[in-house]
């Protein structure tokens, strides 16, 4: 039964979304283990919304340890089709500042060993990712954070460290060469599974400081960053309930509802009875009903 359609992903300093009315707690199984935390659902605007805060409540899970599988699965098996990401970057030019709100329309990825795909064990799918993020979601949330009052940058890329530590000054200075615009820690692989689930994914992504390439950075304590964080978590909700109003009920703009049409690789009869039913939410639409499995006798010796 779908019990949201808007899914949100609150990042470092959005633990809770207030507002949200007929509100109950979700734990949801998934053949990825245990998502990051219950799942909130409630209402908001005319939206059912599935809320999660992505390092757990108390802030215990780091961005490389994340069960992003799990998180984007459990979305899906709600009914979510659209997924708003808030999160905490670093910006690398000068006329992202602090506090400014950036909707990226790009991400490199820079993370290692993170499980980026849903699929593989037998089973290989290609999706397209030209364009990581939904072009249609972007412009509801650069629109509802330009409403809710934030200085507001349509695009950027995104480069995304496995972290935990922050980047030191020559990396930073490669990224700012490379063009990229902010650094974060968790877009990926939420936007790649996002897409594989066939789910919109876009991103409010909230600059707290200007990383360690710029000349102020000495003089920038904890303290301060950390007052733009809680700032930033206030604006950030602002801006999902402008957005929870504006999005509109059917998804025909945007490419993300079929990314799996023609990206199933496998032969139909090579593909793992175990991938075809533990994927089923993602595959059903696309193969063959799966047939009751015989239960395999144990044979005596
Ligand atoms: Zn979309």
């Amino acid at each position: 039964m779908e019990q949201a359609t808007l899914g949100v992903i609150g990042g470092s300093g959005v633990y809770q979304m207030e507002g949200l009315t007929e509100v109950k707690e979700v734990k949801v199984k998934t053949p990825f283990g245990d998502p990051s935390d219950v799942i909130v659902l409630g209402i908001l605007g005319n939206q059912r919304i599935a809320f999660l805060p992505r390092h757990g409540r108390g802030h215990r899970i780091m961005p490389a340890e994340l069960p992003v599988r799990a998180n984007i699965y459990a979305f899906k098996s709600l009914g979510v089709e659209r997924i708003i990401s808030i999160s905490a970057v670093g910006s690398l030019r000068e006329d992202f500042a602090p506090l400014d709100i950036v909707i990226p329309d790009q991400l490199f990825d820079r993370t290692k060993d993170r499980p980026t795909s849903f699929f593989g064990n037998g089973l290989v799918v290609h999706i397209s990712f030209a364009d990581p993020f939904c072009p249609e979601l972007s412009q509801v949330l650069y629109n509802a954070a330009q409403k809710a009052g934030a200085r507001t940058h349509k695009g950027g890329t995104l480069v995304v460290i496995d972290g935990p530590q922050f980047s030191t000054k020559a990396e930073s200075e490669v990224y700012r060469q490379w063009k990229m615009d902010i650094i974060g820690m968790t877009a990926v692989p939420e936007a790649k599974l996002a897409r594989e689930a066939e789910m919109c994914y876009a991103a409010v992504a909230m600059v707290t400081d200007y990383d360690v390439w710029h000349p102020s950075h000495d003089s920038v304590t904890v303290e301060m960053v950390v007052q733009n964080l809680l700032k930033n978590a206030e604006m950030g909700k602002r801006i999902v309930r402008y957005a929870a109003s504006e999005i509109p009920a059917e998804r025909t703009h945007c490419p993300c509802p079929t990314a799996l049409r023609d990206s199933i690789i496998t032969a139909r009869d090579r593909i793992p009875a175990k991938s075809r039913r533990d994927l089923g939410l993602l595959l059903d639409m696309y193969l063959p009903p799966t047939k009751r499995m015989p239960v395999a006798k144990k044979s005596k010796k």
